[in-house]
């Protein structure tokens, strides 16, 4: 009887030294395989560069080794060692599970460390798997700590010196502080942060990582709101806090005083509400927001969730209104947000499908009324050669010519209705294509084409959506 064997291996780069590569491994298990009577390695699973220590690294031919040992395509497993199979107690149960259900499946490693078809070797794997672990978590906690440990302490922690101080990273690097100095006080005075970000990377100022590339705005930013600057203790960009309840000042020469620091994160969060203010934010969630205009007092109309409304009521789920008094608004114009939106929506369907196919207007067929007539003709021959009017033998000569010019006309009107469908389905997947763009993207088609849309007021009881209270500005 011969016993069908999966091999597995796997390799994982983040580890040096004893790490054994995959041909090795599959060439040893398949050596030991080799050996023992009946035994054949029918498939091998290789995963590459997966660590079986990390959660949530999902390893694809350890998943399929499992669906194939449950599914009886092989009749069991073989690997180098315990190790390279499963390093984490899940993985592990998994196994053990499918080893559990199926207690004829083989089970060997290379090392001979380990036997998953026994009760006592699924103990010994399980301990195994614990510690192996705990080990490594263990790494990672005492990292953790040696860096929290010299954030308390106000010291430097590991990796590059930041930008604006020298190797050491405590003292001050001339070049670089004047270049954050300088870029400071452009901020504090009204620069905005692109200007500095196109002017730095014209004098091919390098992040201290130099990547190789020109600085971004991200990189930037970074770099001038560093909590560091003022001399706090950062990590991970904020600043830290110590035992005391207060920011842990570091050992190092800060470039700027904490309130200048401050002032220009002010100045950076203040764009934002800069372009609250004037309605420019892209993070629109309605369509036509800000797009509409009241007419009473030109304020630009934004949307509201109806409270009343709920799943299956009547009615929109939102209106556009003109913002109350105390918003800058005079608060009289409102209007039920989605039959505006479909009208509108519906506007620019047909401004779109006019830009993208001006000649597929549908026509009328041109050769309807030649077909008309020929058919016109042919039963009039039809009823002249019954009436014995002319000959059987003239009329059948007479005929097959109309006959061929009519089936050659029919044949072209249908041709002609499926080119037509054909064009209004393209309407169609204009409109579903819409439809799946993101909010902003939507916004963004109906600004291309309209720059406003002035809402009139519809007046008391005016339930229904009129679209001749409505002015367009379209662009050019
Ligand atoms: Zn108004």
């Amino acid at each position: 009887m011969v016993v069908r064997l999966g091999g597995y291996a796997r390799i994982s780069l983040d580890r040096t030294g004893e790490e054994l590569g995959v041909e090795r491994q599959r060439h040893d298990y398949r050596q030991v395989a080799g050996v023992r009577p009946g035994w054949e390695v029918a498939r091998d699973y290789i995963d590459n560069d997966v660590s079986a220590f990390k959660r949530n690294v999902v390893r694809p031919e350890f998943e399929r080794l499992l669906v194939d040992l449950q599914s009886g395509v092989i009749d069991g497993v073989i690997a180098y060692d315990l190790d390279r199979l499963a390093r984490q107690p899940r993985d592990l149960e998994r196994l053990i599970d499918v080893f559990e259900d199926r207690p004829e499946l083989v089970f060997c490693t290379v090392t001979n460390d380990i036997d998953l078809s026994t009760s006592d070797g699924r103990t010994m794997a399980r301990v195994m798997v614990a510690f192996a672990n705990k080990a490594s978590a263990d790494t990672g906690r005492r990292v953790a700590r040696k860096h929290r440990e010299l954030a308390d302490a106000g010291k430097n922690g590991g990796g590059f010196a930041p930008f604006g101080w020298k190797d050491d990273r405590v003292t001050v690097d001339p070049v670089q502080a004047e270049l954050i100095t300088k870029a400071h006080d452009a901020l504090l005075a009204g620069t905005r942060l692109a200007t500095i970000v196109i002017e730095w990377q014209e004098k091919g100022i390098r992040t201290s990582r130099n990547t190789g590339k020109p600085i971004t705005r991200v990189a930037l930013k970074g770099i001038l709101v560093n909590p560091r600057l003022a001399g706090y203790r950062a990590i991970k960009g904020q600043k830290h806090i110590g035992a005391d309840g207060k920011p842990v000042m570091g050992i190092w020469e800060p470039i700027c005083t904490p309130e200048k620091l401050d002032a220009v994160v002010a100045a950076l969060e203040g764009v934002k509400t800069q372009y609250k203010a004037y309605n420019m934010s892209n993070n629109h969630k309605y369509l036509l927001s800000g797009i509409l205009r009241c007419s009473e007092c030109g304020t630009r109309m934004m949307a509201n969730m109806r409270s009343s409304w709920k799943e299956g009521s009547k009615g929109s789920r939102f209106t556009y209104r003109c913002p109350a008094a105390q918003d800058g608004g005079c608060g009289k114009v409102s209007r039920a947000g989605e039959p505006l939106d479909q009208y509108i929506i519906n506007l620019i369907h047909d401004a779109e499908a006019r830009l993208k196919a001006p000649a597929s207007e549908p026509t009328e067929w041109p050769g309807a009324a030649r077909l008309v007539e020929v058919e016109q003709e042919i039963s009039e021959l039809i009823s002249a050669m019954n009436g014995k009017r002319i000959s059987a033998a003239t009329a059948i000569a007479m005929l097959e010519p109309l006959e061929k010019e009519r089936d050659e006309l029919a044949y072209e009107r249908d041709r002609n209705t499926i080119e037509q469908v054909k064009n209004s389905a393209a309407t169609v997947e204009l409109s579903e294509e819409f439809e799946r763009l993101p909010i902003e993207r939507q916004r963004a088609v109906v600004m291309k084409h309209i720059k406003a849309i002035v809402v009139r007021p519809a007046g008391r009881g005016a339930r229904k959506f009129n679209p001749d209270l409505l002015e367009l500005a379209w662009s050019a």
